[in-house]
């Protein structure tokens, strides 16, 4: 019998926001790793009786790498527990590697990210027609260095919406390197702690009173920075053009409305 990993996204933190089979396979699991730290311990709930729960948070990657080699001796099932989407600043490649190396099969649950939940707790779209049809997802260097080509400075050029993740440390140079990018000083961000989780967070501001809010707030972990013209709460021009009366598609024929067909729209 083979070993198996499977790399779960648990999503932002309400444990109803679990996908079906991330409860399917955290049910199926011999053993459950799960990082306590972002990850609602309710998930737990779905785990079958008698299956191991270790907490990831206190351990390494060799540690976990320890369970894994152990899945591969014994043919275990092991679920990896991630907050949000386990492929954005999951620590997933290198768990990849090691399973590879075990001869593990391994397998990828997808989550809904924290994004999608700081989007929701908005209240708002982050692409607007006309306003931003671009988000870029980064983070500020910390331990962890940037690539040269990714700097926020650079990436800020492009006046986008722009989603930082783990960045709310030194609030005064990410402000600083927003503005230098060329943001104006006016422009929307939002700050979302704990998206959510019933002690979610959610402060607006100008970006020139960015760092000033998160400080206020005390903010300092599990939070996404938002920025861009797509944030601003008044109405914006945009509008898609897939809904718009005046643009005939395959399921919407112009000026034909008895050849709708009963399929969603191709795009959106
Ligand atoms: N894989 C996760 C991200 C893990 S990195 C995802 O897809 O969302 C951890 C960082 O993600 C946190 O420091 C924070 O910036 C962000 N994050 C994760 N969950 C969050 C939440 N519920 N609310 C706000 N930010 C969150």
């Amino acid at each position: 019998m083979t070993g198996r990993v499977s790399f779960v996204g648990a999503g932002p933190g309400a444990p109803d926001l679990l996908t079906v089979r991330a409860v399917r396979v955290i049910g199926e699991a011999d053993v459950v790793v799960w990082a306590r730290s972002l990850v609602d311990p309710a998930i737990l709930e779905h785990a079958r009786p008698g299956a191991e729960l270790v907490p990831s948070d206190d351990r390494t990657h060799d540690d976990v790498v320890a369970i894994y080699a152990r899945a591969a001796e014994q043919g275990l099932h092991v679920a990896r527990v991630h907050s949000g989407d386990p492929t954005v600043y999951g620590a997933l490649h290198e768990q990849l590697q090691a399973c590879r190396a075990l001869d593990l099969d391994t397998e990828i649950v997808p989550g809904v990210s924290s994004v999608s939940a700081a989007a929701a707790a908005l209240g708002q779209e982050l692409t607007i027609p006309d306003v931003s049809q671009t988000l870029i997802y980064t983070r500020r260097p910390t331990r962890t260095s940037m690539p040269a080509n990714e700097q926020l400075v650079e990436l800020a050029r492009h006046g986008t919406t722009l989603v930082l993740f783990l960045s709310v440390r030194r609030p005064r140079e990410l402000q600083a390197d927003l503005l230098e990018g060329g943001y104006a000083p006016e422009t929307p961000c939002a700050v979302v702690y704990r998206a959510s989780w019933p002690d979610e967070l959610v402060v607006r501001c100008p970006l020139s009173e960015l760092a000033a809010a998160i400080k206020a707030n005390k903010i300092t972990t599990q939070a996404l920075v938002l920025v861009g013209p797509a944030l601003q709460e008044s109405p914006c021009a945009g509008r898609s053009h897939v809904y718009d009366p005046g643009y005939g598609h395959r399921y919407r024929p112009l000026g034909r409305p008895d050849r709708y067909k009963k399929a969603a729209a191709p795009d959106g």
